[in-house]
């Protein structure tokens, strides 16, 4: 056995690597993040913060800031001539007991990052810039990185969430299967818009699909501008001549740019998502259209769903586990992708059903129900199988007045039902090394004691689907690991056996 420099090192400090680093920093493990960029990334990008992974910023502690910094999406305003038409791209939802966050967050990515790398800097890292991977070599042992800096680093595991154009992919030998339209480009442009309503997402049609649009960016006088190239065109991106062409087609005065960026829509899914002690995540292993605001959102989940499996696994928890991220992820980015290239088309079409977001971006219903951690076969109670997102409801113990107060952390929870499932859980069994278990029971109505939670308004009983004695493991990532109803003890010893440490 070899020493290792660290347990992890994760290449690329955008939304994707900064989410890993952190769930892996709260899990004690020792991790470098490097950027081979000088600083943090400035520009808009992907300004949309689905649902799920707000749950997400809410168990690392930062949802309240994203929320602080966020704003709502506005109406969308479709200028036709002289009138301008309202639009709601999606439906707002009310807050329920289980989904707390039901709307998407307008949250430029510049934002989300500075949030993320705050985090990083309070759990104690300092985010190397300026430092690019170069290449690595890995062995059944670990993975030597060489860097910019000339430094070589041996880890137990690299990650590289270092964007598109991913290096790590790439001296992996992992293959990118997909499509780059070349002819099919948007500029995006981050600047100040003259006499311009800031509660509207402007929309100027144009011919042809070649589309102006303009959203308004939460506490700032900036706007995001999309502006649909021409397939032959090489745009000129200084601001005067942004300025002449924004005026021409709005009739409006646009200043003070701050970030442009040509986007061409990639459609690409990599073949596999490891390789030995290498994984990718994010833009390195899916890329998709901007439609649907899916990219950022499923990296941040792909990172989600990796950090605490490497936890476990370098805690001693079967090198399988660490298969079943893309036997997971895999189908939901291929998933996503589908739905975001339909979106897109329909938005090239100027079919304006195409504008409509529906529920799957939301990504709340995504379930690993039939995967390799969450068999078909499996118990079920009324409502949950083992793999689907374990809601949140209300409920009351030290500290606590909801699900997902209880579930916040880097440890699995352990919630009992009826009086056979509670006397059970000091018999449960669970392995001192790895991600710890919170054990809860839970009672009906007001009561409950030191290890207790009381369903006060019956929500958790009737969201969780409970008819009789019930065990509900909960993941790391607050999915379903496991549902046992029978046979309790031994039932729950067999379930935990896949993803528990030494
Ligand atoms: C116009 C536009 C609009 C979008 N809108 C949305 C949206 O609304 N919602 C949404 O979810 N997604 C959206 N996206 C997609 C989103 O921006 C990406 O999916 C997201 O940035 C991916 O995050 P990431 O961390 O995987 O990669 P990135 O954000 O690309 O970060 C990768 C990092 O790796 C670094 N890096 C690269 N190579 C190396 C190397 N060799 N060594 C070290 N570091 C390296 C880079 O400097 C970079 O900081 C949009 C994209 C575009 C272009």
């Amino acid at each position: 056995m070899t020493e290792h420099d660290i347990d992890v090192l994760v290449v690329g400090a955008g939304p994707v690597g900064s989410t890993l680093a952190a769930d892996l920093l709260r899990r004690g493990l020792r991790v470098r993040l490097v950027d081979k960029a000088p600083h943090a990334f400035e520009g808009s990008r992907a300004k949309g913060v689905q649902p799920r992974t707000q749950e997400v910023f809410e168990d690392l502690g930062v949802l309240a800031e994203a929320h602080a910094e966020g704003g709502m999406y506005p109406l969308m305003g479709i200028h036709l001539g002289p009138v301008t038409v309202p639009w709601r791209m999606q439906r707002r939802h009310q807050p329920t007991p289980d989904v707390p966050y039901p709307n998407i967050l307008l949250l430029p990515q510049s934002r989300t990052d500075a949030i993320l790398h705050g985090l990083l800097d309070r759990l104690g890292l300092r985010i190397e810039f300026g430092v690019a991977l170069e290449g690595f070599e890995q062995d059944d042992d670990g993975v030597t990185a060489t860097l910019s800096s000339g430094e070589r680093i041996h880890s137990k595991y690299l990650v590289g969430a270092d964007g598109g154009s991913s290096a790590v992919r790439k001296a992996a030998g992992l293959r990118f299967a997909g499509e780059t339209d070349q002819s099919d480009r948007t500029l995006i442009v981050d600047a100040t818009i003259d006499g311009l309503s800031r509660k509207r997402w402007h929309v100027w049609p144009g011919t042809g699909g070649k589309f102006v649009g303009a959203c308004p960016l939460p506490h700032s006088d900036q706007f995001q501008l999309m502006i649909k190239l021409r397939p032959d065109e090489t745009p000129e991106i200084d601001e005067t001549a942004l300025a002449a062409r924004f005026r021409s087609a709005t009739g409006l005065r646009l200043h003070d740019v701050t970030w442009t960026s040509v986007f061409r829509p990639n459609i690409r899914i990599v073949e596999h998502y490891r390789a030995g002690r290498v994984f990718v995540a994010g833009d390195a292993a899916h890329v998709h259209t901007p439609a649907g605001a899916q990219g950022l959102n499923t990296g941040v989940q792909d990172a989600y769903n990796l950090g605490w499996k490497l936890g476990q696994v370098i805690a001693g928890a079967p090198d399988s586990l660490l298969d079943s991220y893309e036997a997971e992820r895999q189908p939901v980015a291929a998933r996503v992708l589908g739905k975001s290239t339909e979106l897109y088309a329909g938005l090239d079409e100027r079919r304006l059903a195409s504008l409509k977001r529906g529920d799957e971006e939301r990504q709340l219903g995504l379930s690993y129900h039939g995967g390799p951690l969450a068999p078909a076969v499996g118990a079920a109670t009324k409502t949950l199988r083992t793999g689907d997102r374990a809601p949140d409801a209300p409920c009351a113990g030290p500290g606590v007045e909801r699900l997902f107060d209880v579930y916040k952390g880097p440890q699995f929870t352990l919630l009992a039902f009826g009086p056979n499932a509670i006397d059970s859980l000091p018999d449960l069994s669970w392995p001192t090394g790895g991600a710890e278990i919170h054990r809860y029971a839970i009672h009906a109505g007001q009561g409950s004691d030191a290890d207790g939670l009381a369903d006060t308004t019956g929500l958790i009983a009737s969201s969780y689907g409970i008819t009789g004695d019930t065990l509900i493991l909960i993941r790391p990532d607050g999915y379903i690991a496991s549902i046992v109803t029978a046979d309790l003890i031994a039932a729950f010893d067999a379930g935990t056996e896949v993803f528990a440490a030494l």
